[in-house]
């Protein structure tokens, strides 16, 4: 079976969130399983393009409303790259230094035009096509609907919700910047009068997935306007939770992190990288230490958190760090703290791939405030370091962390309040002093499977039933 997944993320390549995790694990497993998959995305200007070598494979023309625009498709030669990817390469739209900015509407239109033209032209056509989020979101409709793509349209197109808060909305200037279709139709474009990828790319791919059962159900509530359609939709859609590469995502043999360790080892390890983290960062390292690593915004409880950290640092005695970026007042806010609490709290405000796997193998607990998950993946990196997640029940949280009184393993809340993530984070403290079930659970969680296997094999099964 030939699958394409069409993606703005890859890890390594370009990673903003997990997206880029995902997209660069479940095409790795699939192949693994027999099937030829590839990923296709856009040619960024960054570390992985400038440093690889590339071959072209294909070089045309798009249409883009009146414009016609050069584009060419490079298969990357990178040995160490597991599955074969592929890059859309227009020069002024794509060949970028960022990933996202303000304006993407023509940069992701461009691509997936060029990406259907590129798939047209292809002797040996794909099986399935795989859309990843809103910017790939008007594949779907384009595969259906769009003249020139006629002949695609018995290609079965899936489309994975990974977060329902963004939609790629697109104002109806751009209308005829999408290639041309029946004007019957233009309804599967729109949602509340303005275009709307997502909601276009739920209307017409074969099969919605999303990557969580829970994140399934709740979005059917709470969809940031898309909870009718979705629940109109139900029938297609499907919530399979996200794994993790455990290649990359490895303890034993992360070269990112200070001192490797095992589940034998991880008393001794974890205390070497902890070590590591608080002499660099000035925190007490006999202190039970709590982490944050993510975006900082509302969706992941970012803006309570330095309320938190204030109130808790007077009361227990714990250290905490945080790595993250996003909204300017909460990062300000955080670094403030630094004055208030030196010794005992530290925040490196930015994005650092090494620090997150040096963290994941420092810390003891891993906090996650989430109004939103749809699924997370720190959680699942916690665990496979020995860190407890502290976390709010919801989409992939609620289906990942089972908390210590119900005879699992992790702290679990219920609210996004102060009040109940510093009761939380009590909870965790105490459970520390309890040395030995800390320990126990500590290898316990280490043990548990989030590997992709499961879930790499639920998709395929997903593309057989509509093949
Ligand atoms: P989301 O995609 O919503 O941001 P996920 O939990 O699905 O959240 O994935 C987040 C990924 O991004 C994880 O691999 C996490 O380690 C990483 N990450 C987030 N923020 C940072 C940061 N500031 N530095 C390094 N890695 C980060």
């Amino acid at each position: 079976m030939k699958i394409i997944h069409v993606s703005a993320e890859c890890y390594p390549i370009a990673k903003i969130g997990g997206l880029a995790d995902v997209v660069g694990a479940l095409p790795k497993y699939q192949y693994q399983l027999g099937a030829d998959s590839s990923v296709i995305m856009p040619f960024y200007n960054n570390k992985f393009t400038k440093t690889n070598r590339f071959t072209e494979l294909h070089e045309s023309e798009l249409k883009l409303g009146h414009d016609t625009i050069p584009y060419s498709v490079l298969r990357a030669e990178a040995p160490d790259l597991e599955f074969p990817i592929y890059f859309i390469h227009i020069e002024h739209l794509l060949y970028k230094e960022y990933v996202y900015s303000d304006n993407d509407v023509e940069r992701f239109l461009a691509f997936q035009i060029a990406t259907m033209d590129w798939i047209l032209s292809l002797e040996n056509k794909p099986d399935i096509i795989h859309c990843h989020d809103h910017h790939t979101g008007l594949i779907p409709f384009m595969a259906q609907e769009s003249y020139n793509y006629k002949s695609l349209n018995k290609i079965p197109v899936i489309t994975t919700i990974h977060n329902a808060q963004y939609q790629g909305w697109m104002s109806y200037e751009y209308l005829h910047k999408i290639p041309e279709f029946n004007s019957k139709y233009l309804g599967l474009l729109d949602w509340n009068g303005i275009i709307n990828p997502l909601a276009a790319s739920i209307k017409c791919a074969w099969r919605v997935t999303t990557v969580s059962p829970s994140y399934m159900e709740e979005l059917k509530e709470q969809a940031n306007g898309l909870e009718n359609l979705l629940a109109a939709e139900s029938a297609k859609c499907v919530g399979i939770l996200n794994g993790i590469d455990t290649d990359v995502w490895n303890p034993e043999t992360d070269s990112f992190i200070i001192k490797n360790y095992t589940k034998t080892t991880v008393t001794s390890g974890k205390k070497a990288n902890k070590k590591w983290l608080c002499k660099e960062y000035d925190l007490d390292e006999t202190k039970p230490l709590f982490a944050f690593i993510g975006r900082l915004v509302g969706e992941k409880g970012a803006g309570l958190l330095p309320k938190v950290f204030n109130e808790i640092l007077k009361s227990k005695d714990i250290s905490i760090f945080l790595l993250g970026s996003g909204f300017k007042e909460t990062e300000t806010e955080l670094l403030y703290l630094k004055n208030l609490h030196s010794g005992n709290y530290n925040t490196y405000i930015g994005y650092d791939e090494k620090l997150s796997h040096i963290i994941y193998a420092s810390a003891d607990f891993l906090l996650m405030p989430s109004r939103v998950e749809p699924c997370g993946l720190n959680q699942m990196y916690a665990l496979r370091y020995g860190t407890v997640p502290v976390v709010r029940s919801i989409g992939g949280l609620k289906d990942t962390v089972v908390d210590i009184d119900s005879k699992g393993f992790g702290i679990c809340h219920q609210d996004v309040s102060i009040a109940s993530i510093i009761e939380a984070i009590k909870r965790a403290s105490d459970f520390y002093d309890n040395k030995e079930a800390f320990n126990a659970n500590r290898k316990n969680i280490m043990s548990l499977n989030h590997s992709w296997e499961v879930s790499a094999k639920a998709y395929l099964n997903l593309y057989n039933s509509i093949n």
